[in-house]
């Protein structure tokens, strides 16, 4: 029987209850007539581990996730911390030193969700964006001088390399070529930024050439955000920079119902390393340990993370006990303005993998 190897970090907040959820799925899916098993590995890093060691995971910390098959995140930040240590220490350092440059953000309005807009029905809305999740406006290059006086001045530089563009570029048309539409938005700001932007839209004209068949256009990051709300339905496939994609994200996940459902996987398109997974939302401490988090965003990866083992058959049929949770509003969790548990919706999907073999 197949075994792969997962590394879960929590992290911090409702990460702890949420991703030991996401444990549970995969561990019932396994059980109930798959022809694969799971190896868990759990690691406590994150802002407790900051607290007692001086830093978010040990400095041999990606040795340890090296030969594992996935990782399972749930999030990584403390009301007590500076959030740029946070992400730093702990997620960023594993999306950059596994190389994981595509971050892959699919969204779609789940049956029995209400979208806050008005007039899009459930088959307007599904998307896939592609960030760039590797260098751009997160290439943390920059500096402060003269800090307190007057003269103070900062800079953030943001850092595209061709190999960097082509390759998200390449992995973005192929990702649009596998879904139905074949369609591709390229999202830049080529007008205002004259350099790095204008190098991308080069780029696009050139990968598309090697896809014929994928069908693409060009948008301006603020036209875009303006496209989601009022033409939602013109998009599918999405790709943008670093700091463009991480804004549009939420705002789809948004339009999408919560931020609660929202998914994403932090891909090594060429699998040399392990990839990571996660909800999008945060650690939420406002809502820690009451059993109000909803895990249908760490469930939803769950999904992503068996569709990159190639469980395909398997990560329909969690999707698909998803979707019958959320069909059912006693099931829905507060942000979706119910009143069930974090538990509560964990035993309904397992309960549904279970019966539903
Ligand atoms: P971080 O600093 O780690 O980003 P945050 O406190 O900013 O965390 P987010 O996770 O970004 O919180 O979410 C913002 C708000 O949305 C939370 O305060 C919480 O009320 C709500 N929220 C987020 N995720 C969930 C979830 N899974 N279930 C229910 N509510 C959620
Ligand atoms: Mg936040």
């Amino acid at each position: 029987m197949k075994t792969y190897r997962i590394a879960t970090i929590p992290g911090d907040g409702i990460g702890k209850e949420v991703v030991p959820a996401g444990q549970r799925v995969l561990e019932t899916l396994a059980s109930s007539g798959s022809s694969f098993r799971f190896e868990f590995e759990n690691f406590v890093w994150g802002s407790d581990w900051f607290r007692e060691h001086g830093m978010m995971m040990p400095d041999n910390g990606l040795d340890a996730l090296r030969g594992k098959d996935a990782i399972l995140f749930g999030s990584a930040g403390d009301p007590h911390i500076p959030d740029h240590i946070t992400l730093w220490g702990l997620r960023l350092k594993i999306c950059q030193g596994f190389d994981q440059y595509a971050n892959v953000r699919p969204t779609r309005i789940l049956p029995g969700i209400d979208s806050p807009l008005r007039r899009c029905g459930p088959n307007d809305l599904n998307w896939v964006i592609v960030r760039e999740n590797s260098e751009g406006e997160y290439a943390g290059v920059g500096g402060r001088v003269h800090q307190g006086h007057p003269i103070e001045a900062a800079t953030d530089i943001s850092i595209m390399t061709r190999a960097g563009v082509e390759r998200i570029m390449r992995f973005a048309f192929r990702l649009a070529q596998s879904r139905p539409r074949k369609l591709l938005t390229v999202i830049t700001k080529s007008n205002a930024q004259r350099h790095a932007m204008v190098m991308w839209d080069e780029i696009a004209v050139q990968i598309s050439k090697e896809y014929p068949d994928v069908q693409w256009d060009k948008e301006l990051v603020d036209a875009a955000t303006a496209r989601m709300v009022n033409r939602p339905a013109t998009l599918d496939t999405i790709v943008a920079t670093n700091l463009h994609a991480d804004i549009l994200s939420d705002l789809a996940a948004a339009l999408a119902g919560s931020l609660g459902i929202a998914p994403t996987g932090n891909i090594d398109p060429e699998q040399r390393y392990p990839s990571m997974f996660e909800p999008i939302h945060g650690s939420a401490f406002d809502i820690m340990g009451k059993g109000l988090a909803n895990p249908v965003g760490t469930f939803w990866s769950v999904v992503m993370l068996l569709e990159h083992l190639g469980e395909n058959e398997a990560a329909a049929k969690v999707m698909r006990a998803i979707e019958s949770v959320t069909a059912n509003p006693a099931l829905h969790t507060r942000d979706l303005g119910g009143k069930a548990t974090t538990a509560q919706v964990t035993n309904a999907v397992c309960q549904h993998l279970v019966c539903r073999p």
